[in-house]
């Protein structure tokens, strides 16, 4: 190895860099930004885009996670930069991304960022834990999804198209509903309930849960969903208390849950909220 390059190859190669740099760096860095996931946003997407980066004062970043335990999601790091991750097996579409732009939106004005639970009484083990994770995730994203998805429908785009896949596999059997908890029903039919703007499947969807005898989940899912709708909630301390009350009606025969407090984290320009939710055992 020459411990020496020639100089003369060597600058040869950064004018040659630095050409091509000039030859192909300014059109596309317009289009990569115009073009997220190499998407082409419409309007209103794109004004979206830049108003959630107004509110952070960073740029959007976006990234394709091999693993992601959901197809997409939103996430602000510890310096405040907003992050869209799309999983790599699942095809980015202009729907996430303005999906997870409206997340970003919210988590900006205030809506809790992550909710975690305090047991009482020694009862936290690995499956209260991952259950309490999981049904909170469904119910809070639930509410939230409702509350944003009339905007993404008058964007002219179909936030629930995704559910109706889920939805026909389940009806197939597929989504081995047996071997779901009264609980894991109840979340389905909520979220079925007020994420999708289509009565016919509704209704197809309440047959089939009548039929299989679920009527115990159904009628609790609707409890919850019209917890939702009829209390329209329209603020982060709403939409808490609307939580809290879903939460209540699905577990009433075995768990209290109440809010201990919120803890604001200052992430770059904007705060996350951390709400913190004390699960109780109820006596017998
Ligand atoms: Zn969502």
């Amino acid at each position: 190895m020459n411990p020496f390059p020639k100089v003369p190859s060597c600058t040869l190669i950064s004018f040659l860099i630095v050409l091509a740099t000039f030859a192909s760096c300014s059109p596309p860095r317009e289009e990569s930004r115009a073009q997220p996931f190499g998407i082409l946003l419409g309007p209103e997407t794109t004004k979206l885009w830049h108003e959630v980066e107004a509110l952070y004062r960073r740029p959007v970043r976006t990234e394709r996670p091999s693993e992601l335990e959901t197809n997409a999601e939103a996430v602000v790091t510890d310096d405040g930069t907003p992050v869209i991750r799309i999983g790599e097996s699942v095809a980015p579409t202009e729907v996430r991304i303005a999906h997870e732009l409206l997340h970003l939106q919210m988590v900006s004005e205030g809506f809790a960022y992550s909710i975690e639970p305090r047991f009482s009484s020694g009862s936290v083990t690995p499956e209260n834990l991952a259950l309490f994770r999981r049904t909170a995730e469904v119910v809070h994203n639930g509410i939230l999804h409702w509350m944003f998805y009339p905007k993404l429908r008058s964007m002219g785009l179909n936030p629930s198209e995704e559910f109706s896949g889920q939805l026909d596999a389940f009806f197939l059997g597929s989504a081995a509903p047996d071997a779901m908890t009264k609980q894991g029903l109840a979340l389905n039919f909520f979220k079925a309930s007020i994420e999708v703007d289509d009565a016919k499947l509704q209704e197809q969807l309440a047959d089939h849960y009548l039929a299989r005898g679920w009527e115990g989940p159904l009628n609790s899912a609707r409890a919850m969903a019209e917890t939702v709708t009829n209390n329209r909630p329209d603020s982060p301390q709403r939409e808490m208390d609307v939580f809290l009350e879903c939460m209540n009606s699905l577990f009433k025969e075995s768990v209290r849950f109440s809010v201990l407090g919120q803890i604001p984290r200052q992430r770059g320009a904007i705060q996350v909220f951390t709400v913190t939710v004390l699960v109780e055992a109820r006596a017998r």
